[in-house]
């Protein structure tokens, strides 16, 4: 009770606020209970609070890593500004500031202590674990190969938990799909890290995937009544951004190219044009958005699909953040996979790269509510329709596919949750290959019990259970299969499963987008190999659990 009280006067007193923002309480809730903590919260949902409250609570000095050195002092600045002790220390300092701030960290002045992973090493060895009273790493997902933007120093952190064993450790984030939330807490040793996710969802905006064909058509008819929208165009290529925008202008449309390769006055210029509503339409490569503070961005085109999910899901999130609809349109091919993949397979990560990628494919063809598909991919189990999707809206033909759903279910249970898509089918089917024969699996009880259905079919119907958020991928564990707590419900409480039907899959983004104009060899062979897999017979009415 006294410490409720507390952390709300705490509130008012330092930060002006009546009220905690959803799962802040919560958090420094477990932080003043000592535990180690990692939270996934939007950006701008107020993570900062959590570990500077707890902070001024608990006795001892916060050393927060962060790894940008100007937020780090516009922080510090903020914190001085609300009357708290803070400091930071990074190499942009001169020795002379930076023996100022151990010595305020020594006489126990601190109370938070901002530091650049590069600077730690130097740190450390002034750090006396009954001096502390919490790390906070914000920015987590720098920490990990399978995070959008590995940074190797935050790879040390792992050993705060080693020397500091009592100190309670917190990580923090804006984006980590599943894989790169296990890898945080597996590189901090918090396996016992309480997990805080906060809701990812943006109800107001439609999410919406075509074929990649006849793009620039499609845009025009986009955009034909929405000529005083704010909206973004992203592309691969910067040659691209230009290409369109000059044909946008020529159809009297207002349009400025955006990348990185321009000048930093060109850039800011641009932004300042469109923050400012002068110029409303910007087609751009990823090097636009970061920063950019405009709330009535009213529609997001991807030109060219994006490398992964949580970049997709970032770039759309530039829409709608006044909370109005907002509109966004993917547009998939298999010719920019091709290319992504053409890029990814030199970098020292591909393998990481190459997974996302294929998690980014598998979403853009789901027959299914898109929302649930993108949720279940951060971990936030959700499995009501939303109604404001390309695929809610306009749904494929279903059947009833409950009990085929609980088959592929039942044989990820005996494969004890272990086996990647491949190793499933296979069993399902009864297939005869060694690695089946090594592994015994051709004594589990669910070998062979969907023999007939077509080996790609059979592939993507368990795709369409992981985008319905009854299986996950673990694709950084191998791709094993999981039963999420909704397979449970399929498999016991009697749920019903509903499976888009292969045999008219005309609709489908992912038929479409094969029929590219500019088709390479490669999705030719797809395009033979899918039409020769024949559609399947009814499956047999059976379950085996
Ligand atoms: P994040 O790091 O999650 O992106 P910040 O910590 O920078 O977000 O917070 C974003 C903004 O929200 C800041 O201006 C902060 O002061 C404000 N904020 C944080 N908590 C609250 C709250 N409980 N009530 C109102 N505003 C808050
Ligand atoms: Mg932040």
């Amino acid at each position: 009770m006294t410490s409720s009280i507390n952390k709300t006067n705490y509130l008012k007193k330092y930060f002006g606020y009546d009220q905690f923002r959803p799962n802040q309480e919560a958090i420094i809730d477990d932080l003043l209970a000592g535990k180690d903590v990692v939270a996934i919260m939007p950006t701008g949902g107020g993570k900062s609070l959590c570990f500077q409250l707890p902070a001024l609570i608990l006795q001892g000095t916060a050393i927060v890593v962060s790894p940008l050195i100007a937020l780090m002092k516009d922080q510090v600045d903020a914190l001085h500004a609300n009357g708290i002790a803070a400091d930071y220390y990074n190499s942009s300092q001169s020795s002379a500031i930076q023996n100022q701030v151990l010595q305020n960290l020594h006489q126990q002045k601190t109370k938070l202590l901002y530091v650049a992973p590069e600077s730690l090493g130097h740190l450390l060895p002034n750090l006396q674990e009954e001096n502390i009273s919490l790390f906070a790493i914000d920015e987590a997902h720098c920490i990990s190969a399978w995070g959008h933007d590995f940074r190797p120093a935050y790879t040390q952190l792992g050993k705060l938990k080693v020397q500091f064993p009592s100190i309670p450790v917190a990580a923090f984030t804006a984006t980590a799909d599943v894989a790169t939330q296990d890898d945080i807490v597996q590189q901090l040793q918090i396996p016992s890290g309480k997990k805080h996710l906060a809701s990812f969802d943006r109800k107001n905006l439609f999410l919406e995937v075509r074929p990649g064909t006849q793009r620039l058509p499609q845009i025009l008819k986009f955009l034909k009544n929405k000529k005083e929208e704010s909206g973004i165009i992203y592309c691969l290529s910067r040659k691209n951004t230009k290409n369109i925008a000059q044909k946008l202008n020529e159809k009297g449309l207002e349009a400025q190219a955006y990348h990185a390769g321009l000048s930093p006055e060109k850039r800011s210029q641009i932004q300042d044009d469109f923050v400012n509503d002068r110029t409303p339409i910007i087609v751009a490569t990823i090097a636009f958005g970061m920063g950019i503070d405009k709330s009535n961005v009213r529609w997001v085109i991807h030109y060219n699909m994006p490398k992964n999910i949580e970049g997709y899901y970032q770039e759309v999130g530039r829409s709608g953040r006044d909370g109005l609809p907002a509109e966004t349109l993917l547009f998939y091919s298999y010719a920019d996979v091709i290319q992504l993949r053409q890029f990814m397979e030199d970098a020292p990560n591909a393998e990481f790269q190459l997974a996302k990628l294929e998690r980014m494919q598998q979403f853009a063809e789901a027959l299914s509510c898109r929302r649930i598909a993108l949720l279940n991919y951060f971990g936030e189990h959700v499995s009501k329709n939303c109604g404001n999707c390309d695929n809610c809206q306009t749904p494929p033909e279903f059947f009833d596919g409950t009990i085929l759903a609980q088959k592929i279910c039942s044989a990820v249970h005996r494969l004890k949750q272990q086996e990647p898509i491949g190793m499933l089918v296979d069993v399902l089917r009864g297939s005869k290959n060694a690695q089946i024969y090594d592994k015994g699996y051709q004594h589990i009880k669910t070998y062979g019990v969907a023999k007939n259905v077509a080996w790609l079919d059979l592939q993507q119907y368990v795709i369409q259970l992981v985008n319905q958020g009854i299986l996950e991928i673990r694709f950084h564990q191998n791709g094993r299969l999981l039963l999420t707590p909704l397979a449970k419900k399929v498999l016991f409480e009697g749920e019903k499963v509903q499976l888009a039907s292969l045999q008219i899959k005309k609709k489908s983004v992912a038929k479409e987008a094969l029929d590219v104009p500019d088709s390479s060899r490669l999705f030719e062979a797809l395009r033979t190999l899918r039409k020769e897999i024949a559609i399947d017979e009814k499956v047999p009415a059976y379950v085996v659990f």
